[in-house]
């Protein structure tokens, strides 16, 4: 009887790990961020997070990849969304087409209808966002560079919105970490048990991701502020104490929390440096910007504005800079 018993056992904590397995498949993309990783987690409901970039080669390899597990695409149930970029969720509408359900945060919907209002609504806040930082015009146009990224996914909608704490329906034991910074409707996901942790593109190995400016979401309110976000959603993940991160992009991470400590500082180190630039002059975040990135900001002014205008938000909130508005322009100096 006790082998019996013992047999149940075992049989049960086989079933955890298979329930609880996740399998990773990595698709590449065109972007310059290099292959995309996607995983399926065998749930009760067997699940997929993220599809990789709309491409022919990103779709062979996700469905060679699911053969390597003896899976297809039609085996998949539904369909996680760590978060809206395109790399990550190209072909949410094709299988949504296809009758899976699909799971993520509310945020992701406007980015999801890809609606022309809300595309002139985002393309009206980042110029506002620029004329206040003192861009050159000859930048401004680059504000449409998202509808080519765009391209690279399908319009689509959640059937399911998850929130912070949510456990995730047909993965029991997994749950939602809200981590907004890189993108506002950036969500992780915790196997509670293992601590185990699917982060998306909130923690990456190599890179730290940036994080990006987006329109709020009630017209007319505040902006929310990336970087602040970002730091917030490290801190929460290293109270979380993990053992394991599956990333976005690249390998996993091992030593989460010596990761997200050596975030922290090397964020706190350049937002020093930008003070340092604040300290002799009045500047708008364009300027500092040139200073941050030199010759990069030509190629990628979204994501380098982006990034200092994170840093001035930071300083801001650590009452180490002034800012005040002449003619448009906010300009900075930092605060003795
Ligand atoms: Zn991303």
């Amino acid at each position: 009887m006790k082998g019996k018993e013992r047999k149940v056992e075992v049989a049960d904590e086989l079933n955890l790990i298979k329930t609880n397995e996740v399998l990773p498949i990595t698709v590449p993309t065109p972007f310059a961020v290099g292959p995309v990783n996607c995983f399926v987690i065998r749930g009760e409901a067997l699940t997929l997070v993220d599809t990789g970039p709309r491409t022919p080669e990103a779709k062979e390899a996700l469905v060679t990849q699911l053969q390597n597990y003896n899976l297809t695409l039609e085996d998949i149930d539904q369909v996680v969304l760590t978060h809206h970029h395109p790399d990550h969720i190209g072909f949410v509408g094709m299988l949504m087409d296809q009758g899976k359900r699909v799971l993520g945060h509310w945020k992701n919907d406007r980015w999801l209808q890809m609606s022309d209002s809300f595309l002139k609504e985002h393309e009206t806040f980042m110029t506002s966002i620029y004329r206040e930082a003192g861009v050159s015009e000859q930048y401004y146009n680059h504000v449409q560079d998202t509808r080519g990224y765009l391209a690279f996914t399908d319009r689509a909608k959640c059937d399911v919105h998850l929130a912070e704490g949510d456990e995730i329906p047909g993965c029991p034991g997994w749950f939602v970490m809200e981590t907004p910074g890189h993108a506002q409707s950036h969500i992780s996901l915790l196997h509670e048990q293992s601590r185990t942790l699917i982060a998306g593109d909130h923690l990456i190995k190599k890179i730290s991701s940036n994080p990006l400016l987006e329109p709020p979401y009630i017209k007319g309110t505040e902006r929310p502020k990336p970087l602040l976000q970002q730091r917030h959603s490290y801190q929460k993940t290293l109270d979380a104490h993990l053992s394991y991160v599956y990333t976005g992009h690249g390998e996993p991470i091992l030593n989460p929390d010596e990761l997200i400590k050596e975030r922290f500082l090397k964020q706190e180190e350049r937002s020093d440096k930008v003070a340092s630039f604040l300290k002799n002059e009045q500047l708008t975040a364009f300027q500092v910007c040139q200073k941050l990135f030199p010759g990069i900001y030509k190629k990628q002014v979204g994501l380098t504005m982006s990034e200092t205008i994170g840093h001035l938000d930071y300083l801001e909130s650590e009452n180490m800079v002034n800012k005040m508005k002449s003619e448009e322009k906010m300009l900075y100096t930092y605060r003795t």
